[in-house]
């Protein structure tokens, strides 16, 4: 599961990682704790990264308390600026207020950062058992526009609307990056997951620029599959699937149907890609202010999330040695967090994970 790069702005940032990684330098990291559950996972990504001897350098940015106008979202300037100036950087979950009438912080970093792609890999973890030991799935979710444009308001008392946009450019763009990645990654096959039979217009042009990047690589067979039937299949057999590139909203709907088939969101990684080479990891999952503060959460979606990372700096090594101690303590049973059916605490499992390194 190692996450590509197609830029060459991207694979001129790699060299200089490389040259970083290779010294005792450590590369910056732009790290968000964020919300809920977010600072009790960050905090067990610093300590897995440091008893690895990752030579990362935090740069930790929270949200603030009150709206930064230039930014329009509790996210700060600032902030933003240490995602644009480090290239890579690793999130922890944002809750969305919701009604509050200010941007989501999501969307902030979104559309002020250009991540145009989101991949979210979803994989059977071995020794980990679920209805299915086979899950091989990479969904790459348009991340910029479509029903999260942010476009609603009320038309008369009682009519609210909401716009879905699609534009060819940032179509090409996430569909570009869907096959060069199926190619880069031995990948056999994209399907393109729409509602295009009632969405004409805006699903219809997602999908004209999908075939139109198809034709580009004959050796990945292509498909196409409306979003119902595709949620059936996956359910019912999702060896059917490779890669899945999509409109923003099924993204988010369809990868966490693919959490589902491997154990739950305590376990999707995913990454965001910008323009610029620029990449931010976080895990698939929201803030879970249900067991927020109570030492419960799961830490393997934002540590996945870290190895992603990591392969995006090309410092495979250290990416393999936390991937294998994450899925050596899980597959071993003795700590395994309550969404996993164990009863090890949050600080519990990132000690084993630790001690797995
Ligand atoms: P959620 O993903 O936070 O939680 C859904 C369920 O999964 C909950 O029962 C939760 O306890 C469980 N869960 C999630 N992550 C877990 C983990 N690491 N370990 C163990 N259990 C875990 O979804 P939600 O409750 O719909 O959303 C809560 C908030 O998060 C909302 O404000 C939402 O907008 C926000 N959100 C943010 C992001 C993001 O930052 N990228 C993504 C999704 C939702």
């Amino acid at each position: 599961q190692i996450l590509g790069t197609s830029s060459s702005s991207s694979d001129a940032f790699i060299s200089v990682a490389r040259a970083f990684s290779s010294s005792t330098t450590p590369i910056k990291a732009t790290l968000f704790p964020g919300d809920g559950i977010g600072p009790e996972i960050a905090e067990s990504v610093k300590q897995v990264f440091t008893a690895a001897d990752v030579a990362i350098e935090w740069d930790e940015h929270y949200v603030s308390t009150e709206v930064d106008p230039r930014t329009n979202s509790f996210l700060t300037w600032e902030s933003l600026q240490s995602v644009l100036d480090n290239k890579v950087g690793l999130k922890g979950p944002m809750a969305t207020p919701i009604g509050k009438g200010h941007r989501s912080l999501n969307l902030t970093l979104r559309k002020e950062l250009n991540l145009y792609a989101n991949v979210r890999p979803c994989y059977s973890l071995p020794g980990y058992k679920t209805r299915y030991d086979d899950v091989d799935l990479i969904t790459i979710r348009e991340n910029t526009e479509g029903e999260y444009s942010g476009l609603e308001h009320q038309v008369v008392k009682g009519v609210v609307e909401s716009i879905k946009i699609i534009t060819r450019k940032a179509s090409m763009r996430v569909a570009e990056y869907a096959f060069l990645y199926a190619k880069t990654h031995g990948r056999k096959k994209v399907s393109a997951i729409h509602k295009a039979n009632i969405m004409q217009k805006t699903d219809g042009l997602f999908l004209q620029c999908c075939d139109e990047v198809a034709k580009k690589y004959p050796e990945i067979y292509y498909e196409k599959v409306v979003i119902d039937n595709c949620c059936m299949m996956l359910v019912k057999n999702p060896a059917l699937f490779d890669v899945l590139v999509m409109p923003n909203l099924y993204g988010d709907i369809i990868s966490d149907l693919c959490a589902g088939l491997v154990g739950g969101l305590g376990l999707t990684p995913s990454c965001n890609i910008g323009e610029d080479g620029i990449a931010l990891a976080e895990a698939v999952h929201g803030s879970a202010p249900d067991i927020a503060g109570k030492n419960l959460a799961n830490p393997t979606a934002l540590l996945l999330s870290g190895v992603m990372m990591l392969r995006h700096l090309k410092l495979n090594k250290q990416a393999e040695q936390i991937h294998s101690a994450i899925i050596n303590t899980i597959a071993e049973g003795k700590y395994r967090t309550a969404d996993l059916g164990g009863s090890s605490t949050t600080t519990d499992f990132t000690k084993a994970i630790c001690d797995h390194l």
